[in-house]
């Protein structure tokens, strides 16, 4: 019988102010622009491999060689590869040699041509940066408000976003075809409700996760950033960057719900300090 199996990886780390894991009112006091570094926290950087009989999926593809090209954290490399000093001082990351998820593809033997879909929760770059390592993947699945979003000309996504993460790989848009999720837009990718994309907005636009489903019904929720931690989702209370605060209790409320359903198998989230690589069989 066929089956999908999970891989849940760590593609490096990310060095964050604490607080924008409890109250991100303002897009700069979650940033932590004025704190100092010493309060800050690591917290893992997460990218799934979905290996479904229609196809390999891999979701969000976190930190790529360039920012730390000696596998220790460079602080050099990483202006260099983000071409900004000012996102460098944002978010800090390092991934370990053999960790990224192109890395980490290698060692299973599946190289990026056999990935038939990387899918982008959203387009911030701990969850982009690895994406040019992965050069010959088939496709690379954004939402279309996520891509207009970081389109958009202001100085925050001047900072946050830098097109030349995605530029030259086969990205791809998709009409929502499904009304799952909090604001009823999914999408179902292989027309047979295994693999719904779910549209999660408040830490972005555009910001989607992925409910993986078997076919007696139980599922696994990767919710991205969508809730930087189950305790967000648990208090339905906003955390982290945030561009629009009631969509985000929306989102959050959603995920509690899914979350607590009994054929709920697992409900991850993208920066969980308490999430260790493992494999998940459905
Ligand atoms: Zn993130």
């Amino acid at each position: 019988m066929s089956s999908i199996k999970i891989t849940v990886m760590h593609t490096g780390h990310i060095h964050i102010y604490p607080k924008r894991l409890q109250d991100g009112y303002s897009f700069y006091k979650a940033f932590g622009i004025t704190t100092s570094k010493e309060d800050w926290v690591w917290l893992p950087v997460s990218s799934y491999l979905i290996e479904h009989p229609k196809g390999n999926i891999l979701f969000d593809t976190g930190w790529g060689r360039s920012i730390s090209p000696n596998g220790v954290f460079d602080g050099t490399a990483q202006i260099k590869a983000f071409a900004s000093t000012l996102l460098y001082k944002l978010n800090q990351g390092y991934v370990e040699l053999g960790k990224t998820a192109k890395e980490q593809l290698d060692k299973k033997g599946i190289k990026p041509e056999d990935i038939d879909y990387v899918i982008l929760s959203h387009l911030d770059c701990d969850h982009t940066q690895g994406l040019k390592d992965l050069a010959g993947v088939k496709n690379v699945l954004v939402s279309r408000e996520e891509y207009s979003f970081s389109r958009r000309i202001n100085l925050i996504n001047q900072i946050r976003y830098h097109s030349r993460w995605i530029r030259g790989m086969p990205v791809r848009f998709f009409d929502w075809n499904c009304s799952g999720g909090p604001f009823h837009k999914s999408y179902d990718l292989f027309g047979d409700n295994s693999i719904q994309l779910i549209s999660l907005p408040g830490h972005s636009p555009g910001h989607l996760g992925i409910k993986i489903k078997d076919r007696a019904g139980k599922y696994v929720l990767l919710y991205g950033d969508a809730a930087h931690n189950s305790r967000s989702w648990q208090l339905a209370q906003p955390t982290g960057i945030i561009v629009d605060r009631k969509k985000q209790i929306e989102t959050l409320k959603w995920i509690r719900e899914e979350s607590i359903n009994p054929y709920c198998i697992e409900s991850i989230g993208n920066h969980d300090p308490d999430v260790h690589p493992h494999v998940i069989n459905l």
